[in-house]
C-alpha cells in the first residue's frame, strides 16, 4: 500500500487516508523555562557553582527537548513503515523557507527533515516528488487554485471538491510518485468519488 504525507507547521504531517499527525511544538513549550535559565547565566559569577549549576540546567533542558523530538520522530516514522510499503513525500525547499524569519523556529521545532530521514531508512520504497504546486492543484480535476496560506481549506470551483488543504496536497504528492490508474484509491478519494456522483444525481 502506498501513502502521500504532506508535512507542514499546522499540522505536522497530514496523509493521503486522511491521518494528521497535529505539530507538537515541544520547543515553543519548553523555550520559556530554557530562555529563563540562559538568561541567569551572565549574571552569575564566573566559577560559582550557581553558575555551573545554570549551565548544567542549561544542558538539561536543552538535551531533554532533543530527545522529545527524536523521540516524536522515531515513533511517527515506524508507524509510517509499518502500515505501509510505499511512502510518497514531497522534496524539502528547507533553505527558503528558513529565511523567511516567521517560519524558521516552527520549522525548526517541528524537523521534518529528521522525521524524512527516519523514514526513508525504515520504509521499503521512498519516494520523492518535485514540490511544485502541490497546494494549488486540485487533486481531484487537476485545476489550479492558488490560496495563501492563510487559507486552510482547499475548495475546487471547477469540481467542487471541498477539503483541508494539506490532505489535498498530500494526495496530489502521491499522484506524482505514484499515478492513480497504478495504485488503489486512498479511502479519502472513494469518499470524495461518491460525493461527486451525488451531486450528479442532485
Ligand atoms: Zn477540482
Amino acid at each position: 500500500m502506498a501513502v502521500g504525507i504532506d508535512v507542514g507547521i499546522k499540522n505536522f504531517a497530514y496523509d493521503s487516508d486522511g491521518f494528521v499527525t497535529p505539530n507538537p511544538q515541544n520547543l515553543k513549550k519548553i523555550l520559556k523555562p530554557l530562555a529563563r535559565v540562559q538568561r541567569k547565566i551572565p549574571g552569575r559569577q564566573f566559577g560559582s557553582n550557581n553558575r555551573k549549576k545554570s549551565i548544567r540546567w542549561y544542558q538539561v533542558i536543552h538535551e531533554r527537548i532533543a530527545n522529545r523530538r527524536k523521540g516524536f520522530q522515531h515513533k511517527l516514522s515506524t508507524i509510517y513503515a509499518r502500515k505501509y510499503d510505499a511512502i510518497c513525500v514531497e522534496k524539502l525547499q528547507l533553505t527558503d523557507m528558513v529565511k523567511n524569519p516567521r517560519f524558521s523556529r516552527s520549522i525548526m521545532d517541528s524537523s521534518w527533515g529528521a522525521f524524512l530521514q527516519k523514514l526513508e531508512y525504515k520504509v521499503n520504497l521512498y519516494v520523492e516528488a518535485e514540490s511544485r504546486n502541490t497546494t494549488m492543484h486540485c487533486s481531484r480535476c487537476g485545476n489550479k487554485m492558488p490560496k495563501s496560506l492563510a487559507v486552510r481549506m482547499h475548495r475546487c470551483d471547477k469540481c467542487n471538491l471541498v477539503m483541508d488543504r494539506d490532505c489535498n496536497a498530500s494526495i496530489n504528492i502521491l499522484n506524482k510518485a505514484i499515478p492513480q490508474e497504478l495504485r488503489k484509491l486512498t479511502p479519502v478519494e472513494i469518499s470524495m468519488r461518491s460525493m461527486k456522483q451525488e451531486d450528479h444525481v442532485l
